[in-house]
């Protein structure tokens, strides 16, 4: 590390207007940090309400008076390929900028994460010439038919985990509805949104569809949930914020909201299990649950993998994990930790912050917690597994949906029965069997209960962007 750290030029940091890079209306700007080393990367500009007002503005009228909205479907699509390809043209920046702002594995994002949001923009530029509504026959001598219509200017919040990824995951569906949204990166994950913004202007995409409005969320992001001229807000962060968007959305113009938020996702192995297939799959998990015939080489094959964990540079396509996004998170995690010990959890390997600077976290793991603790309960986003045993399934259904989650989970057996009754029963709306975090484009995605409702991904994402419209007209001349 040290002299060999990779620091690429930042030529976008500031808000992406109307078609254009603008700084901020108050003049100010805000430190984006490297969390390798806690270091600057650069200044980006810092949107307040105001900016937000002029992106809406400019949203507004391109959806009111704009050709985004009225071009057919299939030319909507068209201009989303050649966005696809620009960025697909350009994966090394984008993941570039992903693993230095939050530390994800380049690697990882430039063979993944990026390809894939080129991959997601194709497959919803596919759909944009295939919405359509319904011709209804009515009880009198009535025409009715439904017309499906981009619901407006849409507001779109995006967190850090993956910044890329997520955008796309909003922003693709919205323009092949023929929305037009301002966009709100995370203050920790800006640069790769300011980055695509240019690419969607050399697409084609006209001035004002696609505005980014960098900042902080209090303030700009408060500015999105609470807009009169807004008309759905979709969200991607923690429950709190998620609350604190719909509170807003109700109190100003009762845009519907979309939230993907916080999970607790439980990872199920049963005794029956392929012991190297659980290790590989547990890797992504934070609440693990193990039957108790095959726990303890379990827990010891876990802590042995641990071994082989590389952390560092980003960077270093050797690494299994970088920093984590920030110091904030940093603190958070190692607090969670601290919590786990306090609680009475065993540390089996880990539990501490790595290296000399930065915010790199030992990937940790415990073991004996219980239920009631707080590292079972609540969202730790960090490298820190909880390990619990069982003994039925009957108790692992009832641990499993012991949570005000309801993101995803796992479940790890080569037993067909126990699969599909597992599946059935745990109340998450993502079940991963024999794998772990295995998203796809046209795979809904998204939670029950407290993890949020309306979903990304998959073709119906398309439809939270649009409003139906009934239609209805005399037929006086027909008995039909
Ligand atoms: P995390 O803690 O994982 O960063 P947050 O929910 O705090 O998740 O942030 C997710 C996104 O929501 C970010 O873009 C952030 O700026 C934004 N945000 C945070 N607070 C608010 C708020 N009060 N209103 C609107 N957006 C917010």
């Amino acid at each position: 590390m040290g002299s060999e750290l990779k620091k690429p030029e930042i030529k976008f940091t500031k808000l992406f207007i109307n078609g254009e890079f603008v700084d901020a209306v108050s003049g100010r700007t805000f430190e984006t940090i490297d969390p390798r080393t806690g270091d600057v990367i650069t200044m980006v500009a810092e949107g307040d309400k105001e900016d937000v007002d002029l992106a809406v503005d400019a949203a507004r009228e391109a959806f009111d008076h704009g050709k985004w909205p009225r071009l057919t479907g299939f030319e909507r699509g068209k201009i989303m390929m050649k966005f696809a390809d620009l960025i697909e043209q350009h994966v090394e920046e984008i993941a570039t900028l992903d693993a230095l702002e939050v530390g994800k594995l380049f690697l990882l994002n430039k063979l993944y994460d990026v390809p894939g949001s080129a991959d997601m923009l194709r497959y919803f530029a596919g759909a944009a010439d295939k919405i359509h509504g319904q011709t209804l026959k009515m009880s009198g001598a009535m025409h009715g038919y439904t017309l499906k219509e981009p619901i407006g200017v849409v507001g779109l919040i995006i967190p850090w985990n993956f910044p890329a990824a997520v955008f796309f995951f909003k922003v693709a569906p919205a323009l092949a509805a023929g929305c037009t949204m301002v966009v709100k990166p995370s203050e920790q994950s800006s640069l790769s949104a300011l980055y695509i913004a240019h690419l969607a202007k050399q697409a084609g995409i006209p001035d004002g569809v696609l505005n980014v409005v960098s900042g902080f969320g209090p303030t700009a992001g408060a500015a999105i949930a609470s807009h009169m001229d807004i008309n759905h807000v979709s969200f991607t962060g923690s429950t709190e914020v998620g609350r604190s968007i719909m509170e807003a959305a109700a109190r100003s113009n009762l845009k519907p909201v979309s939230l993907e938020l916080a999970g607790k996702s439980p990872l199920i192995i049963f005794d029956d299990a392929d012991i190297n297939k659980a290790g590989e799959v547990c890797v992504a998990a934070s609440r693990v649950y193990v039957q108790e015939g095959i726990y303890d080489e379990f827990v010891e094959k876990a802590v042995a993998s641990v071994k082989y964990w590389k952390i560092g540079d980003p960077f270093d396509p050797e690494v299994h994990q970088g920093p984590q996004a920030d110091k904030k998170q940093f603190e958070r995690i190692l607090g969670c930790i601290e919590q786990g010990k306090k609680e009475g959890a065993t540390i089996l390997t880990g539990g501490k912050a790595w290296g000399e600077k930065g915010y790199y976290i030992e990937p940790t793991i415990f073991a004996d917690v219980t239920e009631d603790m707080v590292i079972a309960k609540e969202e730790i986003f960090g490298p820190v597994m909880s390990l619990m045993k069982f003994k039925t399934i009957e108790e692992a259904i009832q641990k499993a949906n012991n949570t005000k989650y309801g993101l995803a989970a796992g479940i790890v057996t080569k037993n067909l029965d126990i699969a599909n009754r597992m599946s059935r029963s745990v109340r998450a709306g993502n079940i991963w069997i024999n794998c772990y975090s295995a998203l796809d484009r046209n795979l809904p995605f998204g939670g029950f209960k407290m993890s949020g409702f309306g979903k990304d991904l998959g073709i119906d994402s398309v439809e939270k962007y649009m409003q139906i419209k009934a239609v209805v007209t005399p037929l006086y001349d027909s008995p039909w």
